[in-house]
């Protein structure tokens, strides 16, 4: 659907507003804000393509910022990882920003609210903290250390900062609430003290602000319009604003924050932790396993960057939480690839073919276009000799007359090479066809002009040449879990629904014009699928992912 006739989103309903109650157009900035603490997935695309899809529908900057706060479990592994899939998906960032850049000045704000008696050093263990927040019918109690004077916490504080105390032994919280409605209000922790390097400030500090305390003050200094995070937030935004208006310049822009649905996706797990999860236990081989929903896995698998942002625009922005079927995915990389992919012909479960009345000293070329969507076809040779592969499946001793392959007696064309009758079929001791003989009409040679070329038969086969046929590994993969909703089964661990067969291994034969393609190269394996070629490829053996299948195979199983 073109950008103009698509009605607006909720998203892009308030910026017009804002736009109408006099908000400058040049004033709109956005950001994305990765937490560098794993890769990113499908789920972060949909932000990625929201923020940066707005930048580019309103001419604005967008940053890159990574919400570093926690060195516990952020590593530069991650930021690099994170800053290779947003380019990678096409978008640009403004300028690359750090919430650890912004850590003196969020410390000097912080001693600021000290001053006005806005913030205090609470020494209590974390288990009395959290059992002094109430319940949210139930108000909170008062900290014993709520009105220590301003000296006393300044004190504190600095000492906090200076490294003399442990991990744990006071937090700076704001003095906000403790009976609002709005348990986040309650005096909400700002900084906790934590003796861990950081991988941009090393060990330049021990104490760490909070998400809350660092989001909306980095989204300020950013001078970002609009700030957009998922629905867990929407209870936060009431503390958003309360940290901002303790420090904001009236000149200057207020951030506005607003919520919009998490996506999920069948059969698949969207949150880092768990993501995190099966890489550490070696259910998958990394973060970039084709199975994984992260973006780097789809692109290892052969999803091209339209793919994903056409299946991100096209479920849009929503207000509630749902669940997104993989097969609207899959349709869209099929989609692009269609368009895309040069095809060729490859044979995954091999039948042997002989034609017994072709010279066996004798080989040749027939022309094959590269893929019918071009506008400009183009065309390559493909090697065609007396012994050849055809699919396992396209064989049959006796069918009935819906059967549209071979079987014995009846013809076939091979896919822009000739017409085959098969006359015998070759067995072995326990009954399983080896081996086909067949005959071929040598003047029904596609494109050759002669009237047998016109001749229409019911099947066409895709078939390789043995002797030319270059053997490639073939990775086929499947859901990586078995129920569309692995971590929302009552008292399950997501790990037990795990899909024992999500990877296949097989053997296949493809035609020798692969042998130039590069790592990442995608191709229509035709009548099977689309494929790429993956980074274990080697010179001796060149390794082919299953993209996905022509057509939904989940949607239409036949009745
Ligand atoms: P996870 O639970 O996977 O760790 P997160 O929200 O903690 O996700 P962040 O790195 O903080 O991950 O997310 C960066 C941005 O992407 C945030 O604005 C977040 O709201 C958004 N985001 C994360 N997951 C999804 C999702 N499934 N659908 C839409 N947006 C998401
Ligand atoms: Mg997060």
């Amino acid at each position: 659907m073109a950008e103009e006739t698509k009605s607006l989103n909720f998203i892009e309903h308030i910026i017009e507003d804002d736009l109408k109650t006099g908000f400058p157009k040049e004033n709109l900035r956005f950001r994305f804000p990765p937490e560098p603490n794993g890769y990113l997935h499908i789920g972060h695309a949909s932000s990625i393509c929201l923020n940066f899809g707005l930048g580019e529908k309103y001419n604005a900057p967008v940053n890159l910022r990574f919400d570093d706060t926690n060195p516990a479990k952020e590593e530069q592994e991650y930021v690099d990882a994170i800053k290779r899939d947003v380019a990678w998906l096409g978008y640009e960032w403004d300028e690359e920003r750090y919430a650890s850049d912004y850590f003196q000045q969020l410390y000097d704000w912080a001693v600021e609210l000290i001053k006005q008696r806005k913030a205090y050093v609470d020494s209590q263990p974390s288990e009395a903290i959290a059992e002094q927040k109430g319940t949210p019918t139930k108000p909170g109690t008062d900290s014993p250390y709520r009105n220590r004077s301003v000296e006393e916490n300044l004190e504190l504080f600095q000492q906090m900062k200076d490294g003399k105390f442990d991990s744990g032994a006071h937090v700076l919280r704001a003095k906000i609430d403790m009976a609002s409605s709005n348990m986040l209000m309650r005096d909400p922790i700002m900084y906790r003290i934590l003796h861990k390097a950081h991988h941009r400030t090393n060990t330049d500090w021990c104490i760490y602000p909070m998400y809350d305390w660092t989001h909306g003050e980095s989204d300020y200094i950013e001078q970002v319009s609009h700030s957009f995070c998922t629905l867990e937030f929407a209870m936060h935004r009431e503390l958003y604003n309360w940290f901002l208006e303790q420090v904001i310049d009236s000149k200057k822009v207020q951030p506005k924050q607003r919520e919009f649905a998490r996506r999920n996706l069948s059969h698949t797990v969207v949150s880092k932790r768990k993501l995190l999860r099966l890489v550490e236990e070696g259910v998958v081989n990394g973060w970039d396993d084709p199975r994984m929903p992260t973006i780097s896995g789809l692109r290892r698998r052969g999803y091209t960057p339209d793919s994903i942002k056409n299946f991100a625009h096209t479920i849009g922005i929503a207000k509630r939480d749902n669940l997104i079927d993989v097969s609207l995915l899959e349709f869209h990389v099929r989609e692009d690839l269609n368009k895309k992919a040069p095809r060729i012909m490859g044979v995954l479960n091999p039948l042997k073919v002989v034609i017994t009345n072709y010279p066996e000293d004798t080989e040749e070329y027939v022309e094959a276009e590269n893929n019918p969507e071009e506008e400009v076809p183009t065309f390559r040779e493909v090697p065609f000799s007396r012994e050849l592969y055809i699919e396992q499946e396209d064989f049959r001793e006796e069918a009935n007359r819906k059967f549209f392959r071979l079987k014995l007696g009846g013809e076939v064309r091979l896919k822009n090479a000739y017409i085959i009758k098969a006359e015998k079929a070759i067995k072995d001791d326990e009954g399983n066809v080896i081996e086909v003989h067949c005959t071929y009409d040598p003047l029904s040679k596609s494109g050759s002009g002669t009237p047998e070329s016109q001749r229409k038969v019911k099947g066409t086969l895709h078939w390789v040449s043995i002797k030319h046929a270059k053997e490639v590994e073939v990775r086929e993969y499947d859901r990586l879990f078995t129920v569309p909703e692995p971590d929302r089964q009552e008292g399950k661990d997501f790990l037990e629904f795990l899909n024992p067969d999500s990877l296949n291994v097989i053997k296949g034969y493809v035609e020798p014009s692969v042998a130039d393609a590069k790592i990442g190269d995608h191709f229509q394996f035709q009548r099977i699928g689309y494929f790429n070629i993956d980074k274990d490829s080697t010179p001796e053996k060149m390794v082919f992912n299953k993209t996905v299948g022509l057509r939904d195979s989940w949607a239409k199983i036949d009745k």
